[in-house]
């Protein structure tokens, strides 16, 4: 009995250590799994803070930079937050950002700062195609009697409709913003707005369908994503010429609110965070456009600009334009006091900053107060003349907004517009124009204007523009880099 006695003792011992060991062995785990689930949602928050620095950042070309900077350390912290989560296949993982960096870096060395628009229309598209596979993904191991049921299936239905729709549009603006001959008229499907209207509606069935049934999700998910991508052709298909800033500003918007419905199907809070940040940016940005271009969003989404009813480019130009050369140029600008530089689109066609920072130096060296008047949607994409005189240094407090130089034009000797069309068209001072009311730089009030551009041929939004039969305006017509490397080298012969 004592030995006995000895050997339960013993085993009873041995039993109490083994269940200490295993207690104290989960007790570890839990701890290292809480400070995993710590560390992560610290890295998430210090990420989404770094993102709305970045993002107060970008609001001002002087810290644009900073800013950016900022949101891609946030960017990078996410990322390598996401290391650490459970059930990673690092496989995936690093195959996916060594094809997305790969990808990446080669779009920025490689795409030309013309070509910028489309470039982020088509990456506003890629970043719906991921919501939309990776909702798909979730939707199929979905548990139907999980706790968090209703929100991921609701989520789901979101990423698939919001991510096609952006997908597709993404596609047809980037078709568009490339002018291929396919994409760019403005068309509509009889009933447009109806069929719109119905195929919202539709989808919003089907959403509650994938709620409803989820035994049947594989089927109403597929439905609900080729209804989506219809939908974003018919949401970009009417839409043409002066829109297109506010469609891909829109489209940011939605891959934005795609990737953060993307977020809930995940729980993953950075992602939820970023996703409402870009949503709620994008759609702040297409207000400004709107505004902008003195659009209502219903006017720009349902009805868009009627190009034939401006009045004929015979009537405007025939017998009433002039053209000029760059000696008369350099001799005009030889006795002016202030200039003004507008530039345009053709401004990056051309490439033509570097040039237009050695007549800025040249002038200004000259005594010559010169200023550039930037419009909102100059050039094709927001800010995209801000990017190119940023580029060669221009000082920021040189670039003036419509609001700033309007009231001055009165007193501007020189106005040289390069490669501006849409945004100088007084046109739209005409109640009865197609662009009526929208806010243009009043280069026309200048006493006297240059506009250089290679031809007559109308700008974004097809529309003559009276400007260049004004009795102030001399035409140069000429390639923008060439023409202002001319008037350099005139300058320096006088
Ligand atoms: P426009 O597109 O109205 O006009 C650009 C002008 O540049 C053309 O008339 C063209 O005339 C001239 N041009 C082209 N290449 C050259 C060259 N190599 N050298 C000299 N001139 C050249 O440009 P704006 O900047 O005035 O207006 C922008 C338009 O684009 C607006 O309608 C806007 O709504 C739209 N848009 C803006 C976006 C944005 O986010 N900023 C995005 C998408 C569209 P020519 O061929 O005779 O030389």
């Amino acid at each position: 009995m004592w030995i006995l006695g000895q050997v339960d003792s013993k085993s009873v011992d041995a039993m109490v250590a083994s269940a200490n060991d295993a207690a104290n062995q989960m007790a570890a785990s839990q701890d290292s799994a809480a400070w995993a689930s710590a560390t992560i949602n610290l890295s998430y928050l210090v990420a989404s803070v770094l993102f709305l620095m970045g993002i107060k950042g970008l609001t001002h070309p002087r810290t644009a930079v900073k800013g950016n900077i900022l949101s891609a350390i946030g960017m990078a912290i996410a990322m390598a937050a996401t290391f650490g989560l459970e059930d990673v296949n690092w496989a995936v993982v690093i195959g996916g950002l060594v094809v997305g960096a790969v990808i990446g870096t080669v779009a920025a060395v490689r795409v030309k700062m013309t070509g910028m628009p489309e470039m982020v229309g088509l990456f506003n598209g890629f970043g719906g195609a991921a919501s939309v596979f990776v909702a798909w993904v979730e939707l199929l191991k979905i548990n139907p009697h999980a706790g968090d049921f209703l929100q991921s299936s609701i989520a789901s239905g979101a990423a698939g409709l919001i991510g096609g729709v952006t997908l597709m549009g993404s596609l047809m603006a980037c078709g568009k913003l490339m002018e291929l001959k396919i994409f760019w008229s403005p068309w509509r499907v009889p009933g447009q707005n109806g069929v719109m209207v119905t195929a919202i509606l539709v989808s919003l069935g089907i959403c509650g369908w994938i709620v409803a049934a989820p035994e049947q999700a594989a089927l109403s998910y597929t439905l609900l994503v080729v209804l989506s991508l219809v939908l974003g052709i018919l949401v970009v298909g009417p839409i043409g010429g002066a829109d297109m800033p506010v469609v891909i500003a829109f489209l940011n918007s939605l891959s934005g609110l795609a990737a953060a419905a993307t977020g809930f199907v995940i729980s993953n809070t950075v992602l939820i965070i970023a996703g409402s940040l870009v949503g709620a940016s994008g759609l702040i940005l297409t207000h400004i456009m709107c505004v902008a271009m003195n659009r209502t969003w219903g006017n720009v989404f349902f009805s868009g600009i009627d190009a034939s009813k401006a009045t004929s480019s015979d009537d405007i130009y025939t017998g009433k334009v002039k053209s000029t050369t760059a000696d008369e140029i350099a001799m005009m600008l030889d006795t002016a006091s202030r200039v003004v530089i507008v530039p345009g689109y053709g401004m990056a066609v051309a490439q033509a900053q570097h040039a237009v920072r050695d007549l800025y130096l040249l002038l200004e060296e000259h005594g010559v107060n010169v200023e550039f008047a930037i419009h909102p949607v100059a050039g094709r994409m927001p800010g995209h003349m801000n990017v190119l005189l940023a580029e060669v240094d221009i000082p920021y407090d040189k670039l003036l907004e419509p609001d700033q130089i309007n009231p001055q034009f009165e007193q501007i000797d020189v106005a040289i517009v390069l490669g501006a069309n849409d945004v100088v068209n007084p046109d739209a001072r005409r109640a009865d124009s197609p662009i009526a009311g929208m806010p243009i730089i009043d280069v026309d009030k200048a006493r006297v204007v240059i506009v250089v551009k290679r031809s007559l041929s109308p700008g974004y939004a097809k529309i003559p523009n009276p400007l260049f039969a004004a009795d102030n305006t001399m035409m140069f017509f000429a390639d923008g880099k060439k023409a202002v490397m001319d008037i350099v080298a005139a300058i320096k012969e006088q």
